[in-house]
């Protein structure tokens, strides 16, 4: 189990973002890091999702840049987002598997969906 190191953000870090959000952290407020994944993480998030959530989430946005929310969610539905990523599969040469589940997760996190609501979603594609 990954575990946080709740520690004051202070300038002397440099100009820190939360690795989740994207928030720039405030002087004087507590702010988590893991020597497991690279990336601190502001308590909102700490709060909001399960650390082994925060730790995947760091390790897709460390991977493939961007965070949580990035883009506006009105902009493109969840099961838009699938259609044109099985679009992509189909003309690209992607065959490793874990990459494109990750690039997945990684889309419906910068669009702000959790990993529940896209598992739900993709639920709902199947059985139709
Ligand atoms: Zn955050």
């Amino acid at each position: 189990m990954i575990t946080f190191d709740k520690i004051k953000y202070h300038s002397d870090l440099g100009n820190l973002k939360c690795g989740i959000c994207g928030e720039p952290f405030r002087a004087d407020t507590d702010i988590y890091y893991s020597q497991k994944v690279s990336g601190y993480v502001c308590e909102k998030c700490i709060k909001r999702f399960s650390k082994q959530q925060i730790e995947e989430f760091l390790v897709l946005f460390n991977t493939y840049k961007g965070h949580f929310g990035q883009f506006n969610i009105s902009v493109m539905t969840l099961k838009h987002m699938i259609i044109e990523f099985f679009d992509l599969i189909s003309y690209t040469s992607h065959t490793d598997i874990i990459e494109l589940n990750m690039r997945l997760r990684h889309q419906a996190l910068l669009y702000g969906y959790t990993p529940e609501q896209l598992i739900e979603l993709m639920k709902r594609i199947i059985a139709k």
